[in-house]
């Protein structure tokens, strides 16, 4: 049932084997209801292994088990120098077991594992050294107050960055593991306490990180991981005990937590979908502009927020860009993610592939025209060709929405009167998560930098963000930001202390 099975690392082919429990309180234990779900290899459709089925009654125990870890210590009473020190252990340990978390990540969500463990694994062991970094760095500031009118006097003021108290994280399946780091490391750096519900697609990266935190000696209930489906995180995003709730997801779910955080008015943060532009003028340098619009999309399967799907081209040079990028992506080597030579593996499911070849369908009967690709690849697992689709009309569903597969949609735009058309085009999309550009006049590069409505822009490059740079969307794609010092503003709060003296 998994595909390349004598690749298998004996470490990998333990995991699978073991049962599988949910991490609550410090302990694996089993759901209350008992239930299981298989998660499947997608490129076979094999099943790996049973997982735990959590329920709210589950995510009840997990957020108990975060309150008396939150209020009694010893994580809160923790030195932060020692928190510093536990994250390192941990970005160690994951550092010291990266290949079998790349097999696992692969066999789990179908990516290539060399490509996982190069940037999934080592970007979430990076995610916890930076953010180690911060917990020893969080600072108040005393503030000369000189409007305090009641009672009338001298005072001295200043503020303490705190921790929130129980947070609930909510992931998706593109990037299971990354999107922990994301979620854990500035939550466990600022001293809080959580409960994670990883996506049902892709839940064993996550519980093979529960193992490192034990192993490390993360004090018990400090992360707590529940496995399961939609219901769960909604009973963790509806639960009156939760401080925040921070989510990573479709734009509709999105909805659904806002929806569900109501009760308690607890803080939430969301990075959702995109459809990002992606702008190439004639100017820029083709050699590179050509195989990074592909990595533009393409990358992860095209199961990317940031996904630049919407290939803007300048109309001087749209015919021979588009035909270089077919090209191109025609050599993409297809296949199961534990194949070494392998660089585009199955999506994740067979929703998803039904997802995906359905928008092709129909951006086919719309009147697009397919430059390469266009249908299923192979009788087995969930793969997809990667799609280029031009002579496609901005209304098209292949244009406005977001696909989550590896499918583009080329457009050209005349700069003969500069960058507004392109820009209008651009900017005409419910999202704002990222864009690319690429032109080797600075001054283009710099006006659409400031003109375009997305919460990343990428010049002459696309995808190469960094942990340190703040991460999330405008419009519809989300509130807040991700990652850098913005990353620790969302697990942390401000109290003003003004005192009379
Ligand atoms: P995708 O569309 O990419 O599969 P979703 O937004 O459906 O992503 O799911 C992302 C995460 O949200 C998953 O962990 C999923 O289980 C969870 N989820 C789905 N529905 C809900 C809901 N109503 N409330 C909270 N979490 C949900």
């Amino acid at each position: 049932t998994v595909a390349i099975d004598n690749q298998l690392l004996p470490s990998v082919r333990n995991f699978l084997g073991q049962p599988k429990r949910l991490l609550i309180g410090g302990d694996w234990v089993d759901p209350a209801a008992g239930e299981t779900f298989p998660t499947v290899d997608p490129a076979t459709g094999g099943v790996l292994c049973q997982v735990p089925r959590g329920r709210a009654i589950d995510i009840d125990r997990a957020v108990h088990a975060a309150r008396v870890a939150f209020e009694t210590g010893p994580w809160t009473t923790m030195r932060p120098n020692e928190r510093e020190r536990l994250l390192w252990r941990i970005a160690d340990a994951i550092t010291a077991r990266a290949d079998e978390f790349a097999q696992i990540e692969s066999l789990d969500n179908g990516k290539p594992a060399s490509i996982a463990k190069v940037s999934d694994v080592a970007r979430t062991a990076d995610l916890f050294r930076y953010y180690a970094g911060w917990a020893t760095k969080l600072e108040g500031s005393t503030v000369n107050v000189s409007m305090t009118r009641v009672p009338d006097g001298e005072f001295h003021a200043y503020t303490l960055r705190e921790a929130i108290g129980v947070c609930g994280q909510i992931i998706p399946w593109n990037f299971p593991m990354l999107m922990a780091a994301f979620k854990l490391a500035p939550a466990l750096a600022a001293g809080n306490t959580v409960v994670l519900k990883p996506a049902e697609q892709t839940p064993l990266t996550a519980l093979l990180l529960g193992e490192v935190f034990l192993d490390a000696g993360l004090p018990p209930g400090v992360v707590n991981i529940i496995t399961g489906f939609g219901d769960a995180g909604a009973a963790l995003a509806a639960h009156d005990d939760v401080d925040k709730i921070a989510f990573t997801g479709s734009t509709e779910v999105g909805r659904k937590i806002v929806d569900a955080a109501k009760g308690n008015l607890k803080k939430v943060s969301l990075e959702l979908g995109g459809k990002s532009p992606n702008i190439v003028f004639a100017d820029a340098d083709l050699d590179k502009a050509v195989p990074g619009s592909v990595n533009a999309w393409l990358s992860n399967q095209g199961q990317a927020c940031v996904a630049g799907t919407r290939l803007f081209v300048e109309d001087s040079i749209f015919d021979e860009f588009t035909r270089a990028v077919a090209e191109h992506v025609a050599r993409t080597k297809i296949g199961p993610g534990l194949d070494p030579d392998t660089q585009m593996g199955p999506l994740v499911s067979q929703e998803q592939l039904d997802r995906v070849t359905g928008y092709i369908d129909q951006g086919i009967a719309d009147g697009a025209r397919v430059l390469t690709g266009g249908k299923r690849w192979g009788t087995e697992g969930y793969f997809v060709e990667p799609t280029v689709l031009v002579d496609v009309h901005p209304d098209f569903s292949v244009v406005r929405e977001e696909i989550f597969g590896p499918v583009v949609a080329a457009m050209p735009f005349s700069a003969a009167d500069g960058v507004d058309e392109v820009i209008a085009h651009a900017n005409d999309t419910i999202y704002g998560l990222a864009a690319g550009v690429w032109t080797t006049d600075l001054s283009n590069a710099h006006r659409v930098a400031k003109r375009i409505k997305a919460g990343s822009v990428w010049v002459n490059q696309y995808n190469a963000s960094d942990l340190a740079l703040p991460f999330g969307g405008y419009k519809q794609s989300g509130w807040g930001r991700e990652l850098g010092a913005d990353g620790i503003a969302l697990y942390t709060q401000v109290k003003a202390v003004n005192i009379a003296l």
